[in-house]
């Protein structure tokens, strides 16, 4: 390792919150100077007093400065930095924004633009799926905005059905469609919501797997055609489609099937020669261990630390390596798996309606201890500001096994305080209690039976108490 060396002495960090500390301090271990940017509404933001440098790029909507790309290319040319990082969000997936810093001699720390291009598209990903004997749900091929065509393909594919942005991101969009006569209004409903959110109307089809798991394969390469594979992630508890608990390994999941995922990620890598972080997210139905391409992400997740928590690896510094031409540092047989590491994702916002609780923290005080991991960009006194994601900070622990990973975790978040905001603690907790999850048997609708769950519980007690 010694003998590498990188190509660039400065990086700029284009994104804020947990993820942009994330990646600086991966800059700092490599002796790498960091320049941070920010909107107006995050000067105080822990990932400015962390950079070594700072620029403020525009007013608080994203709009106009996490998502301002001329502004973002004149904060790096004017503080000579070399590369940037862009994290996960905002333009992570953007490859008129990659191409645009290849233009301007700033190396884009992520995959090349053809593969952004490719897979930001998920009607065209999952062609190149299919033509890559990766298996995809059923689904309609033909995507787009003709409702006719559409309610056709439902028909041939069988309902409940479920439909998807072409452009999708964030679970955006997305709608179940059980019975043919709610299709054409929920298309109508899904195409407007996803033009304004993507600016692209263009939906697609899918077969909706009841009671699936989320399971993904991280994956690397680099630009001298190697690439590995870093095990599975379980993403199925989710809530909106989003991610709220991840692991590393998936639980309950035959040896063949979880090495069947893997070498069908690593094909599909190395088929398009791809070269930076990515993940393939299939959909694994539980009855029949079958899997099913969903999409691939093209950058760094918001989960990565679950895998570098089994794995002993940085995926943030491996993936600077790469983005300079440099080998990745281990080979596919150098990978081990030890143990099993889990992750909740600590929102500011209401355990039960999701509804954003930004403001003033009043008392900070996280969690500890061997195998407890904090990402997390809050201090105590930050004021947390209404424009962004209300992802506040990540915990990860690791255990020997999934049970004391699970110990761990639940110590870990009843020691967590976080004051004078209201966050997903106590749903984190309900999640990581419940018998279903504790046995394994985890599925994209867990928390609907959650909330189910509590709902009984407090009409009984309603009900005790009015006795
Ligand atoms: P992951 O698979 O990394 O968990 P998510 O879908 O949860 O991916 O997205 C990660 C983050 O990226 C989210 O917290 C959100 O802020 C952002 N994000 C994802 N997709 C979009 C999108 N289409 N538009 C804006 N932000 C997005
Ligand atoms: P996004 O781009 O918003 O991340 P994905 O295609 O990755 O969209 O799907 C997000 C989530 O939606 C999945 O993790 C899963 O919970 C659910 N989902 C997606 N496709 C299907 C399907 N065909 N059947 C059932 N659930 C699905
Ligand atoms: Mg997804």
């Amino acid at each position: 390792m010694s003998t590498r060396k990188l190509p660039f002495k400065k990086v700029l960090i284009a994104n804020r919150g947990e993820i942009a500390v994330r990646v600086i301090r991966a800059c700092h271990e490599l002796g790498v100077k960091t320049v941070a940017v920010h909107s107006t509404a995050d000067a105080d933001a822990l990932h400015v007093k962390l950079a070594h440098e700072s620029v403020c790029i525009g007013p608080p909507a994203a709009s106009e400065s996490y998502l301002n790309i001329s502004a973002l290319i004149s904060a790096a040319v004017a503080t000579g930095a070399e590369a940037i990082h862009p994290g996960y969000g905002f333009l992570s997936e953007n490859a008129a924004f990659a191409e645009i810093c290849g233009q301007c001699g700033i190396t884009f720390i992520g995959p090349k633009e053809r593969h952004m291009r490719l897979m930001g598209d998920k009607a065209v990903a999952r062609r190149l799926a299919m033509k890559h004997e990766v298996p995809v749900v059923p689904g309609s091929a033909a995507a787009g905005t003709n409702v006719d065509e559409a309610l056709q393909s439902a028909h041939e594919i069988g309902f409940p059905v479920l439909i998807k942005a072409v452009a999708g991101g964030g679970g955006r969009g997305m709608k179940i469609v059980h019975q043919p006569e709610e299709f054409a209004r929920l298309f109508d409903q899904a195409s407007r919501e996803v033009e304004a959110a993507f600016g692209d109307p263009s939906l697609y089809i899918e077969k909706f797997i009841a009671r699936a798991r989320h399971v993904e394969v991280q994956i690397i390469g680099d630009s001298h055609h190697n690439v590995i594979h870093l095990g599975e992630r379980d993403c199925s508890t989710q809530r909106r489609y989003q991610k709220l608990v991840e692991e590393s390994p998936a639980p309950m999941l035959s040896d063949a099937t979880r090495a069947a995922m893997h070498q069908s990620a690593v094909h599909l890598g190395k088929s398009i020669g791809y070269t930076s972080c990515g993940t393939l997210e299939y959909l694994l139905d539980p009855a029949t261990e079958k899997f099913y391409f969903i999409e691939m992400n093209t950058r760094l997740q918001v989960e990565h630390p679950v895998t570098e928590m089994v794995t002993l690896t940085d995926i943030v510094k491996e993936q600077i390596w790469v983005a300079a031409g440099q080998p990745l540092s281990f080979k596919q047989e150098d990978i081990s798996f030890r143990g099993h590491a889990i992750e909740v994702r600590v929102n500011a916002e209401d355990p039960y309606t999701f509804v954003p609780s930004p403001g003033l923290v009043d008392g900070y005080h996280p969690p500890g201890g061997l195998g407890v991991r904090v990402e997390s960009a809050i201090y105590d006194r930050y004021r947390i500001p209404p424009f962004y994601d209300s992802l506040i900070a990540k915990i990860i622990c690791r255990g020997h096994t999934r049970e004391e990973a699970i110990q761990k975790m639940l110590v870990a978040l009843s020691e967590c305080i976080i004051g004078g905001v209201t966050t997903n603690q106590p749903l984190l907790i309900k999640i990581l209690e419940n018998p279903e999850f504790a046995a394994g048997r985890v599925h994209t609708k867990l928390l609907d039976v959650i909330f189910e769950n509590e709902k009984q519980k407090t009409a009984k007690q309603l009900v005790g108490n009015a006795k």
